[in-house]
């Protein structure tokens, strides 16, 4: 077993300097399958990527430029992707089993489910797809959250707070749903997950509240 002597600036630091932009902050993992991700400017990313040579960061830095064409991103992605990074840092202990289902989830998602559905319909004429619908317990202080996928940007989850479901009335779950919502149809029209002009021309629209973060009383 390794111990990574690296710290995380150093890893920003190298990935700056080998021209990493549009991100605003870059922090370190260790899970098991997903060696990065970008979501909303911060970039997360495998801490064994510490360990590699600039080629490799190198590769990463290409993949993530916005600039780059399809074809050069996939020979970037096998190249950062073929350095071993769980041989300098182990794979973190599994913690899915704080998101093992729980009783009352299938209820409660089958009930989300139903309201992606109408609102779906009533919202934005049913053309929204269908969509995986989780729970999480690590939620602090968001309430949702829509994962995309990092290579293409397709929808591939909302993800909803368990806090929010246990404290907050109804109402307030679906408000939150139909904010994710928004952001889905962002992703799914190939516009950046932010909440910028067309999410909040969007949200008005739909008549959520058109900001990132909301008061719940
Ligand atoms: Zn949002």
């Amino acid at each position: 077993m390794t111990i990574s002597l690296f710290e995380p600036e150093d890893l920003e630091s190298r990935l700056r300097r080998l021209g990493l932009t549009e991100v605003d902050a870059v922090r370190t993992h260790a899970n098991r399958t997903v060696m990065l991700s970008l979501r909303r400017r911060v970039l997360r990313i495998h801490r064994g990527y510490a360990h590699a040579p600039d080629r490799v960061l190198g590769a990463i830095v290409r993949f993530l430029s916005r600039s780059a064409r399809r074809e050069a991103r996939r020979a970037a992605e096998r190249e950062f992707l073929a350095f071993p990074v769980h041989h300098h840092v182990p794979p973190a202990p599994h913690r899915a089993a704080a998101e093992r289902p729980r009783p009352g989830d299938a209820a409660v998602i089958e009930r989300l489910r139903a309201s992606h559905a109408a609102l779906n319909a009533v919202h934005f004429a049913g053309t929204l797809a269908d969509i995986p619908i989780r729970l999480s317990g690590r939620m602090r202080r968001r309430l949702g959250e829509l994962v995309a996928g990092l290579d293409d940007g397709r929808p591939v989850a909302i993800i909803l707070s368990r806090r929010h479901l246990r404290r907050d009335p109804w109402p307030e779950v679906e408000h939150t749903l139909l904010h994710e919502m928004v952001h889905q149809w962002q992703a799914e029209e190939g516009l950046p997950l932010d909440h910028g002009r067309a999410f909040r021309r969007k949200a008005r629209e739909v008549g959520i509240v058109p900001r990132a973060v909301r008061r719940v009383d």
